[in-house]
């Protein structure tokens, strides 16, 4: 299980802009109120980003959409070269700095995590130079 569907996937045609994921979060929360997704579907999550989620990754200053329960913790991956195939798990500001100055184009996607349901959503994807 690719631990977000459709991340990286489509990346390379879409070139290094700056990508929003927020309409696509506020559509699959509306139809996860409106009973066209199924909670449970929406709140898969791979256990590693899981893992990372609950152990290390930073909170915000925003509940779960969904539960409502606990703070949204952010979890980046970035690819780019000699980063593999599944991308690089990266939950420091610092971590990311050091990779930005490495030779390359490596793109980071920040994903929002509940660690009490699981909810797992895309927040945006943004080049890193
Ligand atoms: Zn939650």
């Amino acid at each position: 299980m690719q631990f977000h569907p459709g991340l990286a996937s489509k990346d390379e045609v879409q070139g290094p802009a700056e990508i929003d994921y927020r309409l696509q979060r506020r559509r699959l929360l509306r139809d996860i109120e409106h009973g066209n997704v199924d909670r449970e579907e929406a709140c898969e999550i791979h256990p590693e980003l899981l893992r990372v989620a609950r152990n290390a990754a930073p909170s915000i200053n925003e509940l779960c959409p969904l539960c409502h329960d606990e703070e949204l913790r952010i979890v980046a991956y970035v690819f780019g070269p000699r980063l593999g195939p599944g991308g690089k798990c990266v939950i420091s500001d610092e971590e990311l700095q050091k990779i930005a100055q490495r030779k390359g184009r490596f793109t980071s996607y920040e994903v929002e995590v509940c660690s009490a349901c699981g909810w797992n959503h895309l927040r945006r994807r943004y080049p890193l130079d």
